[in-house]
């Protein structure tokens, strides 16, 4: 590829930037953190009479992932994730019988969901192995980049891959919050059940670090990301894509 070409598609490349938040976070050994607050793992995510702890289609208690307090966030962060109010919420089955790493995005083994917290929380003791508490005190601003098998770049790479300046302008992995997608397959964004518009990716949340805390032994195959996504219209279909 001439070199005029392979400048022209790097700097398309950059204008595709993205700010993300990774979370910074804190072990919680008592996992005593409010019910509303922000954290990952443990007994305590907000509950109300509408909306109990999740059970999977196999009727056991899903396992408690993550929430994320939306409310809370601060306002960068509500305007690139369009969200400013509500506690995100991600539940997965971790039955070993229950294969809960299937394909489907919309399954009834996950629980992916905006509450809007009214007064006290519910208390539920969940019959299923429970992750590690840890807390999410804050958020630390990092720059994304598309990866190169998104859609949206375009970019030659059957000669001089720069293999260099390609990671140094990727996708951050870990926990965060907007930004791009660091998929370890092909980019897959499912579209709304309800308007069938393609859905937005809001949160990167890592499935096999939180396994690894997990006494079941279960490790979620070769699963290891979650992708939340919510439809741009209808803020409360969300889903799930794992790779
Ligand atoms: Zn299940
Ligand atoms: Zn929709």
């Amino acid at each position: 590829m001439d070199s005029k070409r392979n400048e022209d598609q790097k700097k398309d490349w950059l204008k595709l930037k993205r700010p993300c938040w990774k979370m910074v976070k804190m072990n919680d050994p008592k996992g005593k953190s409010p019910y509303e607050a922000s954290k990952k793992g443990g007994t305590r995510p907000y509950l109300s009479l509408f909306n109990k702890w999740p059970s999977c289609s196999c009727r056991k208690d899903m396992t408690f992932f993550a929430q994320i307090n939306l409310s809370k966030l601060p306002k960068k962060i509500k305007k690139a994730t369009r969200n400013d109010s509500g506690i995100l919420q991600l539940f997965i089955c971790t039955n070993i019988n229950c294969h809960p790493v299937g394909p489907s995005t919309f399954s009834r083994r996950n629980c992916v969901r905006i509450i809007y917290p009214k007064g006290k929380s519910l208390r539920h003791t969940p019959s299923v192995k429970i992750l590690k508490s840890i807390k999410i005190t804050g958020y630390t601003e990092k720059v994304d980049y598309p990866l190169i098998s998104e859609d949206c770049v375009n970019y030659d790479h059957s000669e001089n891959e720069d293999m260099n300046w390609m990671s140094e302008h990727s996708s951050n992995a870990g926990d965060k919050l907007s930004g791009w997608p660091m998929w370890t397959k092909s980019p897959k964004y499912p579209n709304c059940p309800k308007c069938n518009k393609q859905m937005i990716f809001i949160w990167q949340q890592e499935l096999i670090s939180m396994t690894d805390y997990m006494n079941s032994g279960h490790t979620f195959g070769d699963k290891r990301r979650g992708y939340i996504m919510q439809c741009p219209t209808h803020k409360k279909v969300l889903a799930i894509v794992k790779q």
